[in-house]
């Protein structure tokens, strides 16, 4: 296969590709799918509008010949559409495709299905827990799954063998901060990956209030000052979290600053909705649809390339940083959609 370095506008090459499998979930966090929009009568994707996996494994396929090395599967909930473990096969077997790992809730993530996920080609796992109390997680969770339920998937993962575990923990202000001591104790020492990232006002579900960010610098201070850390180099050019480690050897944490320290200079990701609509931002109100490309317009894998490089070479996005230059508002997709 023919492997190529496409550059956007603005000199970011393509490395990341998330992969939205499901546009559902069995959590409805209240920052991501909140009730009120979520609820019973709201339409959710119907089967046949989803790509199949082999549909998903084509487009990954044509993305990392164009020099995509991460590819990331998230949704919604990953892990509520059915033999998930197929996808994860066809995507291991991509050549050139270095990383690929999943964003999942955990909340069913069974010894047996952690187990099937790792022997179909699963190398690493991200979960995502907000707090250790069960009041506040399933104030934030919204249908009563406890915190232990997160907790046993996160054991199993290590159990069959896709440690270390990144825990990614989304810091809401008036919501969780009270969360931060405790989380960073309990993860301190265990070889898993504590992030906190800032909460986002993504999607219309959320407001413009940037009162709600707590920031990462506040984070850090928080930490630093019971549990001293220092930071880290990346681990390679434009990672997104900033590295931090425990000066006592307790392992390290990474904070995730989106909001108020845009990181879209060196944003080299790229998202596939469950649709199959491609989004090169994870504000884009709009993007470009690959299902008709690969159903109705029957591009072969030559015709697909081309189309995703012509798209990349015209790419131009920065909304976060024009937000933070301009504090103007602009418009948003969800992000259960987008898949985060
Ligand atoms: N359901 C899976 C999960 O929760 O891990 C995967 C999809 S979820 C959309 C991916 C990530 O986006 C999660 O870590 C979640 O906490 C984060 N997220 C969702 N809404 C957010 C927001 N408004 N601000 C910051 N992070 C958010
Ligand atoms: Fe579901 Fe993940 Fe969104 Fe929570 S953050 S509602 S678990 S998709
Ligand atoms: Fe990348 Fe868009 Fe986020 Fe900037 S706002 S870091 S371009 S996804």
């Amino acid at each position: 296969m023919k492997n190529e370095t496409v550059q956007d506008r603005l000199a970011r090459p393509l490395r990341d590709l998330r992969i939205s499998v499901t546009d559902r979930c069995n959590f409805r966090c209240i920052y991501c799918m909140p009730r009120h929009k979520f609820g019973a009568r709201h339409q959710f994707l119907p089967r046949r509008e989803l790509l199949s996996y082999e549909e998903i494994a084509r487009v990954a396929r044509a993305f990392v010949a164009l020099g995509v090395r991460k590819l990331r599967i998230t949704g919604g909930e990953p892990l509520v559409r059915h033999e998930l473990e197929r996808l994860v096969r066809y995507l291991a077997e991509i050549p050139g495709a270095a990383d690929l790992s999943l964003t999942t809730n955990a909340s069913r993530l069974t010894p047996e299905k952690a187990r099937i996920l790792r022997n179909a080609g699963l190398q690493r796992i991200t979960v995502s827990l907000d707090a250790l109390d069960d009041r506040t997680f399933m104030a934030i969770n919204d249908v009563g799954v406890p915190v232990a339920q997160v907790l046993e998937g996160i054991e199993n993962a290590e159990a069959a063998g896709l440690a270390p575990i990144k825990v990614n923990m989304v810091v809401k202000r008036g919501v969780n901060e009270h969360s931060i001591l405790p989380m960073a104790r309990f993860f301190h020492g265990t070889g898993h990956i504590l992030r906190f990232i800032e909460y986002m006002d993504v999607g219309q579900s959320n407001g413009w209030r940037l009162n709600d960010v707590f920031p990462g610098s506040e984070i850090v201070e928080k930490i630093h000052a019971e549990l001293p850390i220092e930071p880290v180099d990346p681990n390679y050019p434009g990672e997104v979290a900033k590295r931090w480690r425990y000066l006592d050897g307790g392992g390290e944490i990474g904070v995730i600053s989106s909001v108020t320290q845009p990181f879209c200079g060196s944003c080299a990701r790229a998202r596939l909705s469950a649709k199959g609509t491609l989004y090169t931002c994870l504000f884009a109100t709009s993007g470009y649809d690959l299902r008709h490309q690969i159903r109705e317009a029957r591009a072969s894998d030559e015709q697909l390339r081309r189309y995703l490089t012509s798209l990349w070479r015209k790419r131009q996005d920065r909304y976060s940083q024009i937000r933070a230059d301009n504090t103007i508002q602009l418009p948003k997709i969800e992000m259960s959609y987008i898949g985060g």
